[in-house]
């Protein structure tokens, strides 16, 4: 007999992951491969965090402390609210996954932009919820128009910030009036995996919304700027009541002990923060620069990538930077995702551009 899977379970497409640097390099032959597709923070780990590492292994025969007192603790001190508005997740992409399931029946709406984080729409549809999909105006969201495409079906609004794959940023004026507009039944979900990195002054206070206990929930990860992202630990900080709900569809062991030593240690590791700010802001602006001077616009960025028209079928264009051994993200149409990386793999990344982009040029005038 075949196998009975809900439709909704069968629509879904596995989430393709990045090809690791070691079998690109294996696989072209080459020595020095550089990945700078995953927004992963290229000065690695905070030191703080790997010297906790070894201590913390002592005691993996245990099981982890479910309620994770102690980095909950430190979050909540941290942001200035009490542990229960803190809940842990095996990422914040776990997080999402269970926002969906304690908060969506079947056929309840989730609204969100057409491009941005993937898991959204995974998730959504995972737990028989309709993801409603609303274009991004001038690569960022339209947060008027996700007002409107609020129905009395909506439980949640994504609301990704600054935005996955384009990098740009809402301000703290557009959500006040995103939020005015929204009914009381309906969840806001700010992701702000980029927090760390956002510059701009007019970036919203969205804790302060947690703090009034208004229905928001914010989103932040140890994966980015604090260079965990290979032990799966994000947060969310939001009220009491919310925390409560997803605490019943948590996991009880979702956050494995050593990314709660790790992430503790991390989190006071203010000089790893500040030396990873710097560095990608210093060569966020020598990576646009160099794409500036290739004749490509890439769109203005809040975060540590750099979303760009290549001018040309972006998948071709990842393939060709892939046989240079430099991996980035093609994200559909012409545009591809380029995360900020080290110096010398920026250069890397703008000589193998350059080159690619060259050949074309030289393809289509025949010479
Ligand atoms: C990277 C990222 C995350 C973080 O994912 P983790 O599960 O914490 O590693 C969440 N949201 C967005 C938009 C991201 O880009």
């Amino acid at each position: 007999m075949p196998l009975k899977v809900h439709r909704d379970i069968a629509s879904l497409v596995p989430y393709v992951p990045g090809k690791p640097i070691e079998e690109l390099e294996r696989e072209l032959g080459i020595p020095h491969a550089v990945k700078l597709a995953s927004n992963e923070n290229p000065l690695g780990p905070s030191p703080k965090a790997l010297a906790v590492l070894s201590d913390a292994a002592k005691t993996l025969h245990r099981y982890p402390d479910g309620g994770a007192h102690r980095l909950r603790g430190a979050l909540a001190d941290r942001w200035k609210v009490t542990p229960d508005h803190v809940i842990l997740g095996n990422g914040s992409d776990e997080i999402i996954g269970m926002l969906a399931h304690a908060f969506l029946s079947p056929g309840d709406e989730a609204v969100m932009a057409d491009q941005t984080f993937v898991i959204y729409k995974m998730e959504v549809t995972a737990a028989h919820g309709v993801p409603v999909v609303v274009p991004l105006k001038e690569w960022r969201h339209n947060l008027p128009a996700m007002a409107d495409a609020v129905t009395a079906r909506t439980r949640l609004v994504f609301v990704c910030n600054p935005n996955n794959p384009t990098g740009t940023m809402v301000s703290a004026a557009e959500v006040d009036a995103l939020l005015a507009r929204l009914p009381d039944q309906v969840i806001t979900v700010l992701d702000e995996a980029y927090y760390e990195y956002v510059r701009s002054r007019d970036f919203p206070d969205s804790l302060g919304y947690v703090k009034q206990s208004r229905p928001v929930v914010v989103l932040r990860t140890f994966s980015k700027i604090y260079g965990l992202a290979g032990l799966r630990i994000g947060y969310g900080l939001t009220t009491p009541e919310i925390t409560g709900y997803l605490n019943r569809v948590r996991p009880p062991f979702n956050a494995n002990s050593l990314a709660q030593r790790a992430a503790l240690a991390a989190l006071d590791d203010e000089e790893h923060v500040a030396q990873s700010r710097a560095m990608n802001q210093a060569e966020m602006a020598t990576v646009r620069a160099g794409l500036v001077a290739l004749g490509l616009q890439p769109v203005p960025s809040e975060a540590n990538f750099l979303y760009v028209d290549v001018g040309r079928d972006g998948r071709e264009v990842f393939e060709e930077l892939l046989r240079e051994g430099v991996i980035v993200r093609h994200i559909e149409g012409r545009m591809v995702r380029v995360t900020i990386g080290l110096p010398e793999e920026n250069k890397q990344f703008l000589q193998a551009l350059t080159k690619v982009l060259r050949r074309s040029s030289e393809g289509k005038t025949g010479t």
